[in-house]
């Protein structure tokens, strides 16, 4: 394919990797709903099972999955990518592929939850160890390898606390110590970050987030650096099974092409209603990178080309405080999940981390006034007034000081 016509990031987008059907011609790729493959004769199965092309079998490779493949390692910079089931699935690929008896994984400590559970509860029974450290400071990462750590595995952002961590500064720490630095690019989206340009070896996305974007499917995406590595992770990925159907691998290729301009608007979204955050009365503190008060703005310029589309602030009143802003929201869609086109809000301390000892969950920064706004494409002006709204709710009962 001639690259040189893909400029500009939302071109990328659209077209890259990209190409109408061979078979037919259809510009929308079509789904290939089949779940075997027919040879034209012994031998065409027989050199397919050597490694030739052709496709054999959909948990295998599949024409729909691959374009989507394509399209998502042209954008992260990778060399292939693989299709997964679910973000979760994605993970699990990597680490059942890393991580063995003995092996050791160094991994931030504000990680997805499930991210950490599993390695916690369930990778431990396998002999495998790990320590959370606060990464955002990059000397933690470097304090806790040791001679069998194969892995460091961070995500930047991170949620709910929107804490970054340095890609490139980990990427040397892990490389220094022959292991290898895979990061979860859920939150940022490819349209912001690559983290592969930056020194990772592996990239994991929940496209269930900004890549579909369209708050209807869960799926994710495993993207390798190198070929070896890639090989590495289709072997494990095909056969523990948590791989893409061909008709969830369409909707994602839908939702993908307008990634660029989703990204854009809500970040723009964002970026104003931050700004007005801010300045009310009804709140104690705003997290976003893209304001100047975030501790880690200038990094955030450095290796994010925009800071996102989304918030965390404190409301007053506490716990209330915060169930009272999102009962108010009216507009604002009270639901986890981030990355759709409409706006999401939820309250971490009485959902998400209700389940998470209180000292645990204050200590990892997710205070009890902590509301988190997944901020959507809809008009800024409405989301202003929404959250007015909310915010008023919130205060009602509280004396607020001046
Ligand atoms: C949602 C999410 C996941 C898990 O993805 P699923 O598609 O729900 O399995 C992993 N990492 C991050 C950062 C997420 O937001």
């Amino acid at each position: 394919m001639n690259d040189e016509r893909l400029q500009g990031p939302n071109t990328k987008i659209i077209h890259g990797g990209q190409h109408p059907d061979r078979e037919t011609g259809a510009v929308s790729v079509p789904i290939y709903q089949s779940s075997t493959f027919a040879f034209e004769s012994a031998e065409h199965g027989a050199a397919c099972f050597r490694g030739g092309p052709g496709y054999k079998y959909t948990r295998l490779g599949n024409p729909t999955t691959e374009a989507l493949e394509r399209s998502v390692a042209f954008l992260e910079g990778g060399a292939g990518a693989l299709g997964a089931a679910s973000g979760m699935a994605a993970i699990n690929s990597l680490y059942m592929t890393l991580l063995g008896a003995g092996a050791h994984m160094v991994a931030g400590d504000a990680l997805y939850g499930p991210s950490r559970t599993i390695v916690e509860t369930e990778f431990s029974r396998f002999g495998v160890e790990a320590d959370f450290v606060d990464s955002s400071d990059p000397a933690n990462v470097e304090r806790a390898i040791r001679p069998e750590t194969v892995l460091v595995y961070i995500e930047t952002p991170a949620n709910p606390t929107l804490k970054l961590t340095d890609i490139e500064a980990c990427a040397e720490i892990a490389h220094a110590h022959g292991s290898v630095l895979a990061v979860d690019n859920t939150f940022a989206s490819p349209h912001l970050q690559n983290p592969i340009e930056l020194g990772a070896d592996i990239v994991v996305h929940s496209m269930t987030k900004f890549i579909n974007g369209h708050s209807d499917v869960v799926a994710g995406m495993i993207v390798a650096a190198d070929e070896e590595m890639l090989e590495r992770l289709r072997r494990v990925h095909v056969n523990l099974g948590g791989t893409m159907d061909p008709h969830q691998a369409w909707l994602v290729l839908r939702g993908i092409k307008t990634l660029g301009l989703r990204v854009e608007k809500a970040q723009a979204n964002a970026m104003a209603v931050a700004r007005h955050l801010e300045a009310h009365p009804a709140v104690e503190w705003v997290r976003y990178p893209g304001l100047e008060s975030h501790p880690q703005h200038e990094l955030a310029s450095r290796q994010m080309r925009g800071p996102g589309g989304i918030i965390s602030f404190g409301v007053v009143g506490g716990v209330e405080g915060g169930q009272r802003f999102i009962d108010a929201a009216e507009l604002m869609v009270r639901a986890v999940s981030l990355g759709g086109i409409e706006t999401l809000v939820e309250h971490p301390a009485s959902m998400t981390h209700k389940g998470v000892p209180v000292d645990e969950r204050l200590e990892a920064g997710i205070t009890d006034d902590l509301v988190r706004v997944a901020v959507g494409c809809e008009d800024s002006e409405d989301l202003i007034a929404d959250l007015d709204r909310a915010l008023e709710q919130a205060m009602s009962g509280v004396a607020v000081g001046v």
